[in-house]
């Protein structure tokens, strides 16, 4: 599978909103999206590229926000969406909810990592545990009143115990709850529509995946 290795800033000036791919740079006036200037879509004679959007193209940049926004490919993002269509409730709101539930983006929320992409190689080199086992895969789905917690290593409790002591108040989302002490976690409701953080039209993104 490819690797994008291009500028991470571009996808937020594509996308025209900041999607936190950075970590504390985010937070930071260095963010390309707090300058004027700089938060302009990116590429060559982009100030007449302007124009009104089609109908396509607004699905398609929706879609590819949410995307982005979780770090996921194409085929991983279609996989979520046939699962969603599946679900009882309404499709959009169903497939945030499970992109919500990912692993990587539960780390991220508590704290315990950076960004997403940090979050995800610190899954795979074994630094978390869901319910007493070893999780390393990014995209695993946590459920209500499942476990998170640091492995026991020293090496694992000093890298997340840095990020924690660095912003010791930093809110944690309502279907969530952390004992910052102990670095446990615990699922306490599944996610809704609302626990979503960036503005997003889901109805647009099934109406693309729909085709
Ligand atoms: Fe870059 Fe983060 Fe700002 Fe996005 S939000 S432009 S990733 S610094």
């Amino acid at each position: 599978m490819g690797r994008y290795i291009g500028p991470v800033c571009r996808k937020c000036r594509r996308e025209g909103i900041k999607l936190m791919l950075k970590g504390a740079r985010c937070e930071s006036a260095k963010c390309p999206m707090e300058k004027q200037n700089r938060s302009l879509p990116p590429g060559q004679s982009r100030a007449f590229r302007r124009g009104q959007a089609s109908e396509y193209g607004k699905r398609l940049r929706e879609t590819q926000k949410v995307k982005r926004y979780y770090g996921l490919w194409d085929a991983q993002f279609r996989k979520y969406f046939s699962h969603a269509q599946h679900a009882s409730e309404n499709t959009g709101q169903a497939l945030l909810g499970l992109l919500e539930r990912r692993l990587d983006n539960v780390i991220c929320k508590l704290g315990w990592a950076a960004s997403r992409k940090s979050a995800r190689i610190a899954i795979a080199h074994k630094h978390f545990m869901v319910n007493g086992k070893l999780v390393n895969k990014p995209g695993y789905l946590v459920s209500q009143l499942d476990k998170i917690e640091v492995h026991k290593r020293e090496a694992s409790r000093k890298l997340v115990r840095a990020l924690v002591d660095a912003d010791p108040n930093r809110p944690v989302q309502p279907w969530l709850k952390v004992d910052t002490a102990n670095l446990v976690a615990g699922v306490v409701s599944l996610p809704t529509r609302d626990d979503v953080q960036i503005p997003v039209e889901e109805q647009l993104i099934v109406e693309f995946c729909s085709r």
